[in-house]
């Protein structure tokens, strides 16, 4: 049977641009199918990207990066007040702002110029393997190669219509962003990260600067949005509001996003299959610091590289040198690094108790009426009042550790 590409890509986002990249740069022929009208279409993000992966696949001075991130704030509130610190390095360049809308489709049409071919608008239903190569369904026909990268984000279909795996909402956090116009552009990249904005929710929030608007919202567990009954528009309004944002709202989005953590990864390859990006369940996430998009481009780059080495055995049916690849990388080194902040995310203690301790014991700190107790004495009194002992504490403490 005849195949009409070396390796279809399902997925136009970071991923699969980044396979499609890498894997032409190898010498195959690539086919990206993407369901949007353009790559970037369907793709949100909360915008902070680390660039280290995209040096290596692109010449980032020609990306459209919004801003450098300089600035870290963390803003906690508490029910009756709030606390902040800051610390920037002007020099930073490891991360910067992005807006999904304007970088993806600039990453797409690096891939054409060196040869990938997309298909817009082209939906793909489902994947079977058949004759030693994986037909592709879609709305406009069916498509074969003898190797398939599935880059098609957290719902992962293709996996799915093989029966890899099934979509579970223990799986699965609800990301909420807005895009504010501002009225005078902000002196610097500045990130914050948010703790105790989501009331009762499990989760974070975070607020990024770009060029000239700001992106803010909050990604949490779903299980907590069902039982805390509030609507996910009301939850980014509500932090817009606390933050004393008025600007002009100009984009609103919610995307699940994957919440797997090492030791539960979905399986990263199957014959004939390499999955990359949020498909493959690559995403940290702490409620504190939310990286995919470098996951992404990495996985994504590896699966090109794998690709070929595959094809060049003959063997499409043999993919397990693309998890080697993966675990021999910081993709799977860091998600392995990472794999204790998923269970921390179950810890209601975490999100919901330690923001008010955390400001009760420096605002007792800050205050001198007589006699005066020493900062131990305090943490131990205020964790009691929460029902916390000491050793608690320190244990948590070293779990975030
Ligand atoms: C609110 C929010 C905030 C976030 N903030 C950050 C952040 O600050 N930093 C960070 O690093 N990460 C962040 N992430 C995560 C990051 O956006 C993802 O990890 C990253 O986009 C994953 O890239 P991907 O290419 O795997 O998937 P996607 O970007 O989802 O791309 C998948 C592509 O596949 C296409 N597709 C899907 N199904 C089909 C189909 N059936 N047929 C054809 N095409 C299909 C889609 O249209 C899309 O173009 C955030 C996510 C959310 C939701």
């Amino acid at each position: 049977m005849s195949f009409d590409a070396d390796v279809i890509v399902v997925g136009g986002g970071l991923a699969g641009l980044s396979a499609s990249l890498t894997a032409v740069r190898e010498g195959l022929s690539v086919l990206v199918l993407e369901r949007g009208e353009f790559s970037g279409a369907k793709n949100v993000s909360g915008g902070r990207m680390y660039v280290h992966a995209l040096r290596q696949l692109v010449d980032i001075s020609e990306a459209p990066l919004e801003r450098p991130i300089t600035k870290e704030t963390y803003l906690i509130k508490c029910s009756n007040r709030t606390i902040s610190f800051s610390f920037s390095d002007p020099e930073s360049r490891n991360s910067y702002s992005v807006l999904r809308a304007k970088f993806d489709p600039w990453l797409a049409k690096k891939a054409e110029e060196e040869g990938v071919i997309i298909s817009y608008n082209t939906l793909v239903l489902g994947a079977e393997r058949e004759d030693g190569g994986m037909t592709v369904r879609t709305n406009r026909g069916d498509l074969r190669a003898p190797l398939v990268i599935e880059a098609d984000g957290v719902t992962a279909g293709i996996s799915r219509s093989l029966g890899l795996r099934k979509l579970e909402p223990h799986s699965l956090m609800l990301g909420v962003k807005e895009v504010v116009k501002l009225e005078g552009p902000p002196e610097e990249g500045e990130a914050r990260v948010l703790v105790g904005f989501v009331g009762e929710l499990l989760g974070g929030a975070f607020m990024y600067t770009n060029e000239d608007t700001l992106s803010l919202g909050a990604t949490v567990k779903i299980n907590s949005l069902q039982e805390g009954n509030k609507m996910a528009r009301d939850l980014v309004e509500e932090i817009r509001e606390s933050l004393g944002v008025t600007g002009e709202v100009l984009e609103y989005s919610a995307h699940l996003i994957p919440y797997y953590g090492y030791d539960k990864l979905p399986p990263l390859h199957a014959p004939n299959l390499l999955v990359t990006g949020d498909a493959a369940g690559l995403l940290i996430n702490d409620g504190f610091v939310i990286r995919g998009m470098d996951l992404a481009i990495g996985s994504g780059m590896i699966a090109g590289k794998a690709a070929k080495r595959i094809l060049s055995e003959g063997k499409p049916q043999d993919t397990s040198v693309y998890e080697r690849m993966l675990r021999e990388s910081f993709v799977l080194k860091d998600m392995y690094t990472a794999r204790r902040a998923f269970t921390l995310m179950n810890e209601e203690r975490l999100f919901r108790r330690y923001p008010e301790l955390l400001c009760d014991v420096l605002a007792r700190m800050f205050k001198v009426e007589g006699e005066r107790k020493r900062l131990l004495e305090v943490v131990q009194e205020e964790a009691s009042k929460r029902g916390l002992t000491l050793t608690k504490l320190v244990r948590d403490l070293v779990k975030v550790m």
